[in-house]
């Protein structure tokens, strides 16, 4: 399978998403992360990112809420490549409504090599990391064999 190159700018575009029950963690995280968040240019579901612009002092592209369609809107923005890095703080202990929409936001930053942090740590690495500073080209799975087998 062939790889394409694709371009993260340094100045990233990143999802924030979070679940009630862990919208504290996230919030607690952004603004102990607030001098790195403010170079980089941010979205969040509805309620995560209204919540992050008072925490932030930082205007955040406002989608949907999670539940009426805000995680598929940040879907749609990883296969348009608008979106570079997602930050998701879903609560592994609690059944959601819109469960099928966060299955295939996850699945669609495997599809788009979308570099996703699902927890706390994982997002302390990611964005403590040198590429956060610099152009990167993110190596695209090819998938166009996969679609000519299809068809
Ligand atoms: P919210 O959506 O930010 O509007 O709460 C998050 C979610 O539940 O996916």
């Amino acid at each position: 399978m062939s790889m394409q190159p694709r371009k993260i700018l340094s100045r990233k575009r990143i999802a924030l998403v979070a679940h009630d029950n862990r919208k504290a963690e996230l919030m607690d995280w952004a603004y102990y992360n607030r001098t790195t968040l403010s170079r980089h240019q941010l979205y969040g579901t509805g309620t995560t990112g209204k919540m992050l612009e008072e925490v932030l002092d930082q205007s955040v592209t406002k989608l949907l809420s999670g539940p009426l369609g805000g995680d598929q809107q940040i879907g749609a923005m990883i296969a348009e490549e608008r979106i570079d890095l997602l930050i998701f703080f879903w609560d592994p202990m609690a059944a959601q409504p819109h469960d099928p929409d966060i299955k295939a936001l996850l699945r669609l930053c495997v599809v788009w090599n979308i570099p996703m942090a699902c927890n706390r740590a994982t997002a302390d690495f990611l964005l403590t990391s040198p590429l956060m500073y610099e152009d990167y080209d993110a190596r695209q799975v090819d998938y166009s064999g996969y679609l000519k087998r299809k068809m």
